[in-house]
């Protein structure tokens, strides 16, 4: 009977072709087939390297179904690659059903790793790298994506985040509202491509740039959004307690406004959610 088979995790580009490593390269070779996440662009990105494998494609809308399979197929001596259509499987990506029904059944899923379009933008910020999360895509919804934003005001670690041309500008606006203004972001636009553009300041600075010039709001993006400072609880706390206050004698949207120059905290945190400014 022949030993079971690896599932290997390869990264591919995020946009240059030529980040795509040797070792990536020989394992794609290699495999008796390949996971796709969509086949039609995979086919392309092989048909570059002159790599000829079959492809089996797997999508959020399959991989329940396909991860069973595919386990069958490792179990009996396949040895298998998963891509997805940019960058590291996984990440914002499908996969990670695929990888656990391998590991539960006892399979060696091995790592290629290369491209992630997150760590690439992280490398180049100059934003504290020691500790990070990242959010990858915020909710299609604006209720849902204040909610979201909300609950990150007060995060210390750097945070980061997945975003599309058509919803940078509303995910800036967000930003602007939730965060303030003032705090530090960087974004990384269609990194390691023609077009490759990292802008850095302030959320209202980058929002005002990337508002001035449709170039900016085309492609792919990272926003890297710098921390709260360790304080940022006890100032949001200060925030509400004047907020209060000043309300007994000011109209809610002027006691926030001095609430928060007083204290420091974002406006928005102040109101303990999602409302308004
Ligand atoms: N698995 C990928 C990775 O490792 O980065 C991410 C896949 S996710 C579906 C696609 C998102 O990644 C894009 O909407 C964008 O936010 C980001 N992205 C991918 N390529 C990028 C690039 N070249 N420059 C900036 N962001 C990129």
């Amino acid at each position: 009977m022949q030993p079971p088979g690896t599932l290997h995790v390869v990264a591919t580009p995020i946009g240059n072709l030529g980040d795509l490593s040797p070792r990536a390269l020989e394992v794609l070779r290699s495999v008796d087939a390949i996971c796709a996440e969509d086949t039609r662009h995979t086919r392309q990105l092989l048909a570059h390297f002159g790599v000829e494998r079959p492809l089996v494609a797997l999508h959020e809308h399959n991989e329940d179904r396909q991860a069973a399979q595919l386990v069958e197929r490792l179990l009996g001596g396949a040895s298998l690659a998963l891509v997805s259509d940019a960058g590291t499987p996984l990440v914002s990506d499908p996969g990670y059903r695929l990888v656990r029904a391998a590991r539960e059944a006892g399979l060696r899923v091995s790592p290629v790793p290369g491209p992630c379009a997150a760590i690439a933008a992280l490398s180049v910020a100059g934003l504290a790298s020691d500790r990070f999360v990242f959010e990858g895509f915020l909710p299609a919804r604006t209720s849902a994506r204040r909610e979201r934003l909300a609950a990150l005001v007060t995060e210390t670690r750097t945070v980061m985040l997945y975003e599309a041309s058509h919803r940078i500008a509303q995910t800036l606006d967000d930003l602007v509202t939730v965060f303030g203004p003032d705090r530090p972001v960087v974004l990384g636009r269609e990194l390691t491509k023609l077009f490759e553009t990292v802008l850095d300041g302030s959320l209202a600075t980058v929002r005002a740039a990337v508002l001035a010039d449709p170039n900016q709001r085309r492609g792919e993006f990272v926003v890297i959004v710098q921390g709260a400072p360790e304080d940022a609880d006890a100032r949001i706390a200060e925030g509400r307690r004047l907020y209060a206050r000043l309300g007994e004698y000011l109209k809610p949207s002027q006691a926030a406004k001095v609430a928060a120059e007083l204290s420091g905290a974002p406006r928005k945190a102040l109101y303990g959610g999602t409302g308004e400014n």
